[in-house]
Parts: C-alpha cells; structure tokens; sequence
C-alpha cells in the first residue's frame, strides 16, 4: 500500500478508498443557491401555498427537501368492503355515493357513503372542511382508516387515481389547520425534483468507507420509502451528516481558538472573600465545584470556554457574579452580556447591589439610555473606570471599548466566533462564561457544546421548597384564580401568564393588555395589576419591573418576555394560561419565575379542555405536574419530541438537529466525532475553501448563531 498523500492522511478509511479522492473537490456545476430559492418557484405551488408554509417554517426548497416526515404509514392490507374486520387498519378504494358534513359541537364531521361493489361503508372525517366540495358522487376514493361500530374512521386518503397518501409507508407531514398534510406532500414532492441540485456535504471516498447512500439518494428514501428499513437508512445518512457538520463546526471552534490568548488571573484573593462572607447564604456543593473548576481555567493564560448548566433558580447567577469579581480583583473588567434588555436589567438590578457593597462599579448600557448617559457610560468602559459592564450581547458586542476585558459571561447560550472576541478586547480574548437555565443531559452537552467544558449545577440550594405544580382545565380557572388571591392577601405576589397564540410580538402585547384589562375587570378586581410584554418600551418596563420588586403590584400579567431572569423571591404563585399551548422546556423556564424564595410556591396550569388536547400536550402537563427536575424534564421532551430538538429555545442554534435522534444515535455521533477533527484538518488544509460543500454545510448550520443581533 503507498503511504497516504497529505490529503488522504487524516481519513482512516481513506486507505481503503481511493486515494485520490480526498479534497478539494471538483465542482462548479452544481449551486447550493438553487436549493435556497422560494417554495413558489416550484411548478405546481403559488403563492398562498407559499404563504401558508412559511407558516409551518418552510421557505425554501432546500427547507422541504429537509422536512422530516413526522410518521410513515404502516403497512396494511387492501381489503375488499365485504371484508373489512372491525378494529383492523386497512386500505379501501371505492366510489363516492354521496356525502353529508354537519355540526357536532365543536366537531365537523363529514360522512360519506363509500361503494366498492361488494358492500358499502360510511366513511368519516373529522374537521376538514374543505372536503366537503371534493367528495362528489361518482368521486373515487382509496382511504386508509380503520373501521368501528360507527363507520370507517379515515386517518388517509387520496381522491381519484392518486395513491401517494394512502400507500404504505406513505410519509405523513406536521401540518397545520390551513395547511394539511396533503399539501405539504405535494410539496416535498416537488422539490424532490431538486434533490442532486446541490453538492453532497459528504465526499465520495467518504460516503464510500461508511458506506452510506448519496444524499439525493437518503432525501428520496426520506419522503418516498418502499419500505420502513429504507426510511430509516436515508434518516440516518441524514442524521449523520448532521451530526459530522456539527462536529466539524466544533472542530474548528477549536482549532480558531488554538492559538488564542488569554491574561491568567491568578488565584481568587480579598475582594473574593468579601463577596463570600456578604452573601446571605452558604453556596451549594455544586455551586462550590462550578467555582472551582472555573478557578482553574481562570489561572491559565488560554481563554476559558465553560458552559455552566443549571436548572433555572438553581443559582448560576451568584456564580456568574464571582467570575466577573475575579476579573475586577485581577484589575481587569468583566462583562455581562444578556439576549433582552429586560434580561440585562434584571441581571443588572440582582448584581449591582452586591457591586455597591463591595464598592465596584457597575455600568448598565441599554440602547435606552438617553444618548448622553449612553455616552458617558461607554468612556466608563473604555477608561476601565466602570469594572463591569451589563448589557445585551449586542450592545456590548458593537459598541463597546473596553480597557481591559478579562471576563464575559454570556447568558443563554449564546455563542459567539473569534471576530466577535477580538471586537471585545484587542489581542488578547476574555474567558468566557457561558450560562444556560435549559439544561439536559452531561453526555448530550458535551455533544451539543463539544467545544466548551461544561460545569454543572445538579442541585439547587437546600433550602428551596419545590415548586407544587397543579394542573387544571379551563372549566375550573375560577379556582384557579381564588388560590391566587388567597396568596395575596398573604402579602405574596403573583404572575398571569397569558396564552400563546398570536404570532407577532405586537399581536401578543395587544392580547396581554386586553388580558390585564379583563383581569382587572373580573378575576383580579381590587388588586395591582401591571402588564409587561415585549411591546413596552425600556423605560416603562424598567419601571414595572421596579414596581413588582417594591411591591406596588400584585399581580404581573405577562406574556413569556418574563420566561427567563426575572427574580422576584416574593412572588410565589403562577397561573399559566392555556398551558398545552406552550412546549415543556417553555413551561419549565415559566415556572422557574416563582419558588425563588424560601416560601412555599405554586404554578398552575390552566389547560384547555381535555378533548382539545394532543396526547404529547397532556403528557407534558403530566410530567411538570410531576417533577420540577430541570434534567429529568429534558429527558421526558427527548422522548416527547423523539428529536434533537430538545432544547426548545430561541438561541438553540445548532441544537436544532432534524434527523438525530439523540437517544439512538449515539453510535452515529460517535463515528461523526471519529471523523470530525481530520475532516476539519482536510478543511483547513484545503486553505478553508468556503465553496467546499462540507465546509459550506457547516457554515450554514452555524450561521446566524454567531450573530451578535439580538
Ligand atoms: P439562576 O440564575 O440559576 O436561575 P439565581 O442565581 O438567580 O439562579 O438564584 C435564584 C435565587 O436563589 C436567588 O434569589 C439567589 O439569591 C438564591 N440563591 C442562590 N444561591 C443560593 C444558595 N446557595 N443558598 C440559598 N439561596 C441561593
Ligand atoms: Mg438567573
């Protein structure tokens, strides 16, 4: 065997495979650019479809192409109408006889009378109105269903010769009230047309040693499978090239950042000790070791890259606080950079008095401030006078000069690249802190975040009663709403949290102030209320949040612009409103709102009523009913959500993985991760060709995450 080139060299497998077939790539007639063009531009789909898609978050063809079928039909029998057995799924074709649709409360049932010859079924649809205009005599139709006692129970069906709906293995799609199924099928359909009109991420020689199919061939067994073996086998592919971009991605995190350095700080000194002995309370086990872990990258002259993981309120941010402290002790300056304004405000209020105490000075900088004080606020930065410095990741990041940054703590998992650093502090790179309240679990973190070290806070303080959750139905808020004014007049405070269902923000903020309003009116009349949504200007929702603090306000109806960073230890009840609208990590930050104190705290959970309910909506409503365990809680939205989905919030980025299933795929990241650093290596030595596909994959999957917009 010759000795590998250079640019086979890093592949194991590359020995077994060509050896020519390492980077760079030919290319040049295929374009990624086709895959980005608008759904509209597909033959067949105009502009309302458009419209009605980008509603379930599909844009472009590239976004169909990747649409993850949420199920596949199973196989089942063609079964003539004479032969049907009660309870067994199977495939009918028959004629349309005719057709009622009436009225069953909140139900539309549509009922047609079905022939194929040998006996005859009433066929039934629940709530698709629009078939009542299809299902016209003489119509034929093949359905997928099972039949009961009161008919035939469609679950799919195609009308006139098509069979693509009702075939086995036929993908089934999310859908939406005005977007069904169907239509996203055709969709998918049609972009599949498209499947090889980008490059493959994945090199030949590499597909080859790990024997996996072309990726056109892996979206075509995705959405089109003969069988449920071939499904799996395209998700697969799928799920792996995801996992190696990401991993690549993580590779060159690391490598960007190999060279980097960063001013060692020494041990923690007085100014730490004061900071000890002024806390109200003796820190946690876990918040002990979290501190000594980052005492030890603090020391080395390389920038710290620390996750720090922690159930919400268990206690990150007095650890945070003792970062920044290192820096000042070292006579450098720290900051903390948070997603919202309102988020940096509150970080601001809870850290500034411990800063005053301890005579440091703090600066808050909030694109509200009047442009004088903005001013005078940033020369306190870049004099190095102010020793910390709270504002939002892009505030800090762009208009920012600090003297001598030494510390960021980042909230909320965001990340951000090497440009970003240098902007921060010339030459030399902060350590970084990065906090997150969604945690899940160790070994999914270091796949998630596998260039940072994680720390984790397991354990809140001891003295913190768990929160008691109760879940109720829409018919007994009233209850609901008395226990709440119990606490009251207890002198606790308490948040409403109003339903999710408009889509804008400003849509939000109306329906949360005609909420207070009615509130007001009715359940909350006599109390305080304040209303904070993501509507209200700086000023005004600095002064809400001062109110609720000083207790001028009893009640805070909010919409979920509170689900992270308010603390407010008096406040000790929570009504979440329509509850089965919102997803399990959501609920969980909600209800880390209350319980901050040493009081006993309730939540609860106002559902709609049980026969609205998907069965995953109750089982979330169950599980927080269950446990207040940040980690247990992750595990139960894996499983829920059967995804990778599972860190469910905005600044995810990267975690957004469609075709992982953590839990199963351990053996495919495992190989992805083999593979990572010498296909990040092949990369650089290409001179990080951004054309290459691989490294333009990973481009695309890290973009955005990077960008301080916030
Ligand atoms: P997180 O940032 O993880 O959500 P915080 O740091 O805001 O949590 O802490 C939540 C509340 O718990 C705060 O009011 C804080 O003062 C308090 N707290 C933090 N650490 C301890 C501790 N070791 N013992 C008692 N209370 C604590
Ligand atoms: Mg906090």
């Amino acid at each position: 065997m010759p000795a590998p080139s250079p640019r086979t060299l890093p592949f194991a497998f590359a020995e077994a495979a060509a050896p020519a077939e390492g980077w760079p790539r030919p290319r040049g007639f295929a374009r990624p650019a086709l895959l980005e063009r608008p759904l509209d531009e597909l033959p067949g789909v105009g502009v309302q479809v458009r419209r009605r898609l980008a509603k379930l978050g599909l844009a472009t063809v590239r976004d169909a192409l990747e649409l993850r079928p949420r199920r596949y039909e199973t196989a089942a029998a063609e079964r003539r109408l004479c032969d049907l057995r009660a309870d067994e799924e199977a495939v009918v074709s028959g004629t349309i006889r005719s057709a009622t649709a009436r009225r069953r409360g909140r139900l539309l049932l549509i009922t047609a009378w079905v022939s194929d010859g040998t006996g005859e079924i009433a066929a039934t649809w629940f709530n698709q109105p629009w078939l009542a205009d299809r299902l016209l005599p003489g119509t034929k139709v093949r359905l997928r269903g099972r039949s009961s006692r009161f008919g035939f129970n469609v679950e799919s069906y195609d009308i006139g010769d098509d069979s693509s709906a009702t075939a086995d293995f036929a993908p089934v799609y999310p859908a939406s009230e005005d977007t069904p199924s169907k239509t996203v099928r055709r969709v998918v359909e049609a972009a599949l047309a498209h499947a090889g009109d980008a490059p493959d991420p994945l090199p030949p020689h590499l597909l080859a040693a790990q024997g996996l199919p072309r990726r056109a061939d892996a979206l075509h067994a995705l959405h089109q499978p003969r069988s449920a073996a071939e499904a799996e086998q395209g998700r697969g592919r799928l799920a792996f090239e995801e996992l190696l971009v990401l991993q690549v991605g993580l590779a060159r995190r690391r490598r960007e950042r190999a060279g980097e350095e960063a001013l060692p700080l020494g041990q923690p000194g007085e100014l730490l000790e004061r900071y000890r002995a002024a806390l109200p309370f003796a820190l946690t086990p876990s918040q002990e070791s979290a501190i000594a872990e980052l005492d030890l990258d603090l020391a080395r002259p390389a920038p710290m890259q620390r996750l720090l993981q922690g159930d919400v309120g268990s206690g990150k941010t007095v650890v945070a606080l003792y970062a920044l402290l290192r820096a000042v002790e070292a006579g450098h300056q720290g900051a903390l950079m948070a997603p919202t304004e309102t988020l940096a405000e509150q970080h601001f209020l809870t850290l500034d008095q411990h800063c005053r105490d301890l005579g440091v000075p703090a600066v808050l900088l909030t694109s509200s401030l009047p442009a004088r004080e903005h001013a005078t606020a940033r020369a306190r930065i870049a004099s190095g006078e102010a020793r910390i410095a709270v504002g939002t990741h892009a505030l800090i990041q762009r208009e920012v000069q600090f003297a001598s940054l030494a510390v960021a703590v980042v909230d909320e998992q965001h990340r951000f690249g090497v440009e970003q650093r240098k902007a921060l502090s010339e030459g030399r790179s902060p350590h970084v802190l990065h906090m997150t309240a969604t945690p899940i679990p160790r070994t999914l973190a270091l796949t998630v975040y596998g260039d940072l070290a994680v720390s984790e806070i397991a354990k809140p303080p001891a003295t913190r009663k768990p929160i008691v959750t109760a879940w109720v139905t829409a018919d007994r808020s009233s209850e609901a709403y008395q226990r709440l004014r119990r606490h009251l007049e207890e002198g606790r405070q308490a948040y409403v949290v109003c339903p999710l269902i408009e889509t804008s923000e400003t849509s939000l903020a109306r329906a949360a102030e005609e909420e207070a309003e009615r509130l007001r009116a009715d359940e909350l009349r006599g109390l305080q209320v304040g209303c904070l949504h993501g509507r209200l200007r700086p000023a005004e929702r600095r002064d809400l949040m001062a109110r609720f603090k000083a207790r001028e306000l009893d009640v805070l109806v909010a919409t979920t612009v509170i689900e992270v960073g308010v603390d407010v230890p008096n406040a000790t009840i929570m009504i979440v409103q329509e509850a089965d609208r919102f997803g399990l990590a959501q609920l969980h930050q909600l209800r880390g709102r209350v319980g901050r104190g040493a009081e006993q705290s309730y939540c609860l959970l106002v559902s709609r009523p049980l026969d609205a309910l998907t069965d995953t909506a109750q089982a979330r409503l169950e599980a927080l009913v269950r446990t207040t365990d940040g980690f247990e809680l992750a595990e139960v939205d894996l499983e829920l959500r059967g995804g990778g989905a599972l860190l469910g919030t905005r600044q995810s980025g990267v975690t957004d993985l469609r075709f992982t299933r953590l839990r199963d795929d351990r053996a495919l990241l495992e190989r992805a991760r083999a593979l990572a650093d010498a296909a990040d290596a092949q990369l650089a030595l290409a001179g990080d060709d951004p054309f290459d596909p691989l490294a333009e994959a990973v481009e695309r999957a890290f973009r955005g995450q990077e960008d301080p917009g916030a």
